[in-house]
């Protein structure tokens, strides 16, 4: 038997509980792995508390993220010992996912563990890394350069926040960091490589206001995000991942259409294996040793993440949460 985090929602009553399941009850799929370590994600903590719509098929395993050792293999893509790791693919969401000591999964969606990175490490960067790199290329693609001018990071002590401004600043960009916790983790986001800090951007009725960023990584989304597009300069883009301050969006056209500014959609669920592969080498090459003893995260049990996923959503942890199966 192996254990399990299992979510289950019989007669529309939620319940999440560590479980016991034989490695028969895992789902179909071509490679059984063990999994080492998989993350705690901005997703799983909505889906683990049943705060959102994140799981579309009960009984489920939650996590979006996960790494570890194939165990069998129905596909000859992988062999047994072989180190892989899966980020997104409706893990956790429509398949069963990473928060359990075993995952049967669908060869397509597993990549060798990126080169110089262990199973830690991967899951350390996770689904919120990958996703600041994804933001950070898109970025480049319109053409941001560090020459460009100042990068504004919303949402900046979060997962994929802490990522964006260490990529950014190794990169040469000068990163600005948006927090609602100047106070106490200005000088961890200084460590990152933020040159300068700034409390949470305030709503705006303004649809312009002077411009001050050459492009934004937005995590937060809503009333920040419009506020985002208000300060962008003439020509400059915005990567927006993230809904931390709500799903909404009021803004209006004047952005696009009195200063050409690019709203750049990210996701990282779908990406095609391209992509992910361009992504995860850039990651392992950019985050050097001194950049690995800045990160600060933390590593629980599979039995914590019950009790630390109402952490995250409240916003009074920071970092990443690297999960112990
Ligand atoms: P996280 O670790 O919980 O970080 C979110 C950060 O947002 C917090 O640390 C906080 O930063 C800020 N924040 C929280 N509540 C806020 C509020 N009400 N108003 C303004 N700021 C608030 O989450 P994450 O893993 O980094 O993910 C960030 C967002 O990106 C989430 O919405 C997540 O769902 C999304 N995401 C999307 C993708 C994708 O594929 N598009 C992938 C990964 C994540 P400060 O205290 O520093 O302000």
């Amino acid at each position: 038997t192996f254990q399990a985090l299992i979510l289950n929602n019989p007669d529309e009553l939620f319940a999440a509980e560590l479980q016991s399941l034989p490695i028969t009850a895992l789902p179909e799929g071509e490679v059984l792995v063990q999994v080492g370590y998989s993350s705690l994600n901005y997703k799983d903590a909505l889906a683990v508390t049943n705060m959102a719509l994140v799981v579309r098929q009960f009984p489920i395993v939650p996590g979006i993220d996960l790494a570890g050792v194939v165990q069998e293999s129905h596909d000859e893509r992988f062999k047994p010992g072989d180190r892989v790791f899966a980020t997104g693919w409706g893990l956790g969401e429509k398949y069963w996912g990473g928060f359990a000591q075993y995952a049967r999964l669908k060869a397509d969606w597993l990549m060798p563990l990126p080169d110089g990175l262990d199973e830690q490490q991967t899951m350390q960067i996770g689904t919120a890394g990958f996703t600041a790199m994804l933001c950070v290329m898109a970025l480049e693609k319109q053409g941001v350069t560090p020459a460009s001018g100042e990068i504004l990071v919303t949402g900046a002590t979060g997962g994929v926040g802490s990522y964006a401004i260490v990529l950014l600043a190794k990169l040469g960009y000068q990163v600005v960091a948006a927090t609602g916790r100047a106070a106490q983790l200005g000088d961890y986001l200084k460590s990152l490589g933020a040159v300068r800090i700034i409390t949470r951007l305030e709503p705006t009725k303004r649809p312009l206001a002077q411009p001050e960023w050459a492009g934004a990584i937005d995590c937060v989304g809503s009333q920040t995000l419009a506020t985002v597009l208000s300060q962008i300069h003439y020509g400059g883009s915005v990567a927006t991942c993230g809904l931390a301050g709500g799903g909404d969006l009021s803004t209006s056209v004047y952005p696009f259409i009195l200063r050409g500014v690019n709203l750049l959609g990210i996701d990282s669920v779908m990406q095609p294996l391209s992509q992910r592969e361009l992504a995860w080498s850039r990651l392992a090459a950019l985050m050097t040793d001194d950049r690995w003893q800045v990160m600060q995260s933390r590593v629980v049990r599979l039995d914590q993440v019950l009790e630390i996923s109402p952490q995250l959503l409240a916003g009074t942890s920071h970092g990443r949460t690297v999960v112990a199966c």
